[in-house]
């Protein structure tokens, strides 16, 4: 490949020349299935028709000032109150999750007229410095413009909630961010009971709990937001990847109306981009099309997890590794990281893309994953997988 002129993370193992459905297609015509859709971004497939045909045909304004106003802002806003867990009441518009996150830490900043908060060690909120400031990670020297995160060790469980209390009880933390399900830990799942007493913990110490549903939310783990399933009252909510399914770039912070007044009242969130016309259009869309089709699209999440669970639990994946899955939110973890890393590279190799993360194999399919394109996936991940001692 010759040197880019385009600064990336790490470097791209792919050319990408097109996508479609559950494949993309490299620049040499070769085909990959797709176990990563974007990272938690493709979730209704790429290139769906109902969504992508409001982004062909778009033929509203170029652009809109943030501070007029545009009736489809309020349409999307209306349109993700409806599905959004209860008690969310308003929407704030972002370009991105980061943008989302940071605006969340905002308005709990604002409204408690604190400067601390509480994450969870290893957790990733995207990438200003605010949201860097409650994630983790090896880029400490980034990490502190806010001054005060400090962050509770998984697992999500009893103990986990003790630790939770200890730090809330110093009565100067604004809000906990956590996902509720964690994507970028490999699929944490919290124990049973535990969001609804850290809620509860929360409203007795003042302090606001932020769910980042940025990467889990829309129907990823088989309800449509997770915070539903894991018994979680969000105050703040974040949202944006499957929200336009990739057509378009936007995110949202969504608060209660007391949250929100807080906000208004003492908040700048000028953001010039911030649902962009056209990509309003497409978000909409995306909505409309989760909103007829919601109870079809949850049954395929739940039966296509059946499916991935069964195949899974068959292989020999080695003694230490463990499946951690939740509707198509799928992660095994290997407990190696070598290992997990070594996984993807074959995988990609035999044309199918997963996500390696740390000692955890993400596998992120769409939620309407042909049944036999995933078992092409899965016979793919088997033989790239299996522990015969080939590390
Ligand atoms: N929050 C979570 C949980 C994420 O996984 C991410 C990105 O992966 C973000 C926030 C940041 O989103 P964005 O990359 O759109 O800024």
């Amino acid at each position: 490949m010759p040197a880019s002129r385009v600064a990336h993370e790490e470097s791209p193992e792919l050319r990408i020349a097109r996508s479609r459905g559950d494949h993309v297609f490299d620049t040499r015509g070769r085909r990959y299935i797709d176990f990563l859709m974007g990272w938690c971004v493709g979730n209704f497939g790429w290139g769906n028709a109902v969504i992508e045909r409001p982004a062909k045909a778009f033929r509203g304004p170029d652009y809109v000032y943030p501070n007029f106003d545009y009736p489809p802002w309020e349409e999307l806003a209306s349109l993700l109150l409806a599905l959004a867990p209860r008690p969310l009441a308003k929407c704030f518009r972002a370009t991105g999750g980061s943008e989302a996150v940071d605006l969340a830490l905002q308005a709990a900043m604002l409204h408690t007229g604190r400067r601390a908060f509480i994450s969870l060690e290893g957790a990733y909120h995207g990438n200003t410095l605010g949201a860097l400031s409650v994630g983790s990670g090896d880029r400490e020297r980034l990490r502190n413009l806010l001054g005060h995160c400090r962050r509770v060790k998984p697992p999500l469980d009893h103990a986990a909630l003790a630790r939770f209390d200890r730090e809330l009880a110093r009565g100067d933390v604004a809000a906990v961010i956590l996902e509720p399900i964690s994507m970028n830990l490999g699929v944490l799942i919290p124990e049973r009971g535990f969001m609804g007493e850290l809620g509860r913990l929360c409203r007795a110490h003042g302090t606001l709990l932020i769910m980042d549903e940025v990467a889990i939310g829309f129907g990823r783990s088989g309800t449509l937001f997770a915070s539903e399933q894991v018994g979680a009252r969000p105050d703040i909510l974040t949202l944006a990847k499957a929200v336009t399914d990739g057509v378009g770039g936007l995110g949202a912070m969504l608060a209660t109306a007391r949250v929100a007044r807080s906000m208004e009242a003492d908040g700048v969130f000028y953001s010039t981009y911030g649902w962009h016309p056209r990509s309003t259009a497409i978000a909409i869309a995306t909505l409309r099309y989760i909103e007829r089709r919601q109870d079809a699209l949850l049954d395929a999440v739940a039966a296509t997890s059946d499916y991935f669970r069964a195949r899974l639990e068959a292989m020999e994946l080695g003694d230490d590794a463990e499946i951690r899955i939740r509707g198509l939110a799928i992660g095994v973890d290997l407990h190696d990281e070598k290992r997990a890393s070594k996984v993807g590279e074959r995988c990609r190799r035999a044309g199918l893309l997963v996500s390696p993360e740390d000692t955890t194999v993400l596998l992120i399919p769409a939620l309407n994953i042909r049944r036999a394109t995933a078992k092409k996936g899965l016979d793919i991940l088997e033989r790239c997988m299996v522990n015969r001692g080939q590390r």
